[in-house]
């Protein structure tokens, strides 16, 4: 049936799930869409991300410039993420060179969600708007606000991240994997002025750009440019076999070098720390993910991004994941024209994107246990590890994302004869 009005659409969250989804579906003229955020404004909380190749495809398809927005942002392309042995025998000795037929950008998060945002007409967006409540009514939805407000929609798209609230409508309250769980790793970060990295962990790392991975006992030191190259990223994450609720502790240098005790005559940790221990408040932040949901679907409610799947960040995927996500969406609402089809979007959407991204997340889960130097197999033994990594990232950088919208868009139309 034609529909003589817009489908209207919101969006709850306005990380860079909820910005991914609004720029694939606000500039198809038969939806209205509207970006629903929690906080008083719309911004990124965390240091940098990586956007590898199937990030970038994501990316170039919702926005055709895509290299001048990764230029506005100040992202740096990385010539590989190299992977080195930072504790034990063989500390100092290069493992692998990961992506680097392929290489990923690193930025800024919040220069990225900026440049996301930007163009998104600021009546679409709106801030201090918590989503506490959702009602099915015969016809489409009321989404009810923490601050009394409510609107109709006849979509709702939760983006609203691991802790977010549409997961439990999409789930129901009770569910096993409604709740994040603690993943049992731990990661302190530091953004520091390029010169001062180089100065203290020596000129060597930063002869061309390239993300570094030192993998040791129990864990894993990662150091990134970022922002044009004007800024260094230091992760220091490690096994937390005592996971608490807190999603952030603080810790002070001994913490560290407790934790990294069997680094300290290698090539990078005592560097590493002083970094890392350089801020006013030095703290570690506590990994958490998801287990496998079901579904991402309840009727014309759907979940994308971390609110479906978070994930470990070994294989530094979650946002590439949300850009897919919101890739598909995009691809699949331009194919209706009527409310009485957003039911039949979502589940297409929900059977091809949660086969992919729960892959994902369990792939990520080992590479964890790799990069961190706890699994039995493959230990700190630099040959036994590259031939570990070698095609770990393949089905996630090799991705067709054009043949899955394909597919994606095909299971539509077969659906609806
Ligand atoms: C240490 C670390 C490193 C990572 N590195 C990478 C990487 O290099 N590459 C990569 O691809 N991925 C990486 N990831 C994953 C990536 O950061 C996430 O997958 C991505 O940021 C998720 O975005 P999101 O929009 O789904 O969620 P979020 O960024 O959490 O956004 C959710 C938004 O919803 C809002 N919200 C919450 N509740 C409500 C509500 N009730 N109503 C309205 N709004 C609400 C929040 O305020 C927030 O703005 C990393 C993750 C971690 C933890």
């Amino acid at each position: 049936m034609e529909s003589t009005r817009k489908i209207i659409i919101a969006i709850s969250g306005g990380g860079l799930a909820g910005a991914a989804a609004a720029r694939a579906l606000l500039r198809q003229p038969h939806l209205e869409v509207h970006i629903y955020e929690s906080a008083p404004e719309f911004s990124e909380r965390g240091q940098s991300i990586g956007l590898a190749i199937n990030a970038q495809r994501a990316l170039k398809s919702l926005v055709p410039d895509s290299g001048n927005l990764l230029s506005r942002a100040g992202a740096v392309p990385m010539n590989s993420t190299r992977i080195m042995i930072g504790s034990g025998p063989h500390a100092g000795t290069k493992v692998i060179d990961l992506a680097e037929e392929n290489p990923g950008y690193m930025m800024h998060r919040a220069a990225l969600l900026h440049e996301l945002l930007e163009p998104i007409p600021r009546e679409n967006m709106h801030a201090n708007k918590k989503l506490v409540a959702i009602e099915q009514q015969p016809h489409g939805l009321t989404l009810k606000f923490e601050d009394g407000t409510s609107e109709s929609a006849d979509a709702l798209i939760g983006a609203d991240g691991i802790f977010g609230f549409v997961r439990s409508y999409v789930l129901g309250d009770n569910h096993p994997a409604l709740k994040p769980v603690a993943a049992g790793w731990a990661g302190a970060m530091n953004m520091v002025p390029f010169a001062k990295a180089r100065d203290t962990l020596g000129p060597e790392s930063f002869k061309i750009n390239r993300q570094y991975g030192w993998v040791g006992e129990n864990g894993l030191m990662i150091h990134d440019l970022i922002n044009n190259g004007e800024m260094v990223q230091c992760i220091g994450t490690s096994v937390d076999r005592n996971p608490s609720d807190d999603r952030r502790k603080s810790i002070n240098r001994e913490y560290l070098e407790t934790v990294f005790a069997k680094w300290l005559d290698g090539p990078v940790a005592k560097g590493m720390i002083d970094l890392l221990i350089d801020q006013e408040h030095p703290a570690v932040y506590e990994q958490w993910e998801h287990q496998n949901a079901p579904t991402y679907v309840n009727g014309q409610v759907c979940i994308i991004g971390d609110a479906a799947h978070a994930m470990t960040p070994w294989q530094g995927s979650g946002a590439a994941a949300a850009l897919e996500d919101a890739v598909v969406l995009g691809a699949l609402f331009a194919h209706i024209n009527s409310p009485d089809d957003v039911e039949r979007v979502l589940n297409v959407y929900d059977a091809v994107r949660r086969p992919r991204t729960q892959r994902i997340a369990e792939s990520s889960r080992l590479t964890g246990r790799i990069l961190s130097g706890i699994d039995e197999t493959v230990g700190l033994d630099p040959t036994i590890m590259h031939e570990a990594l070698k095609n770990r990232w393949t089905f996630i950088h090799g991705f067709n994302l054009d043949a899955h919208i394909e597919t994606a868009v095909q299971n539509l139309k077969n659906d609806a004869k």
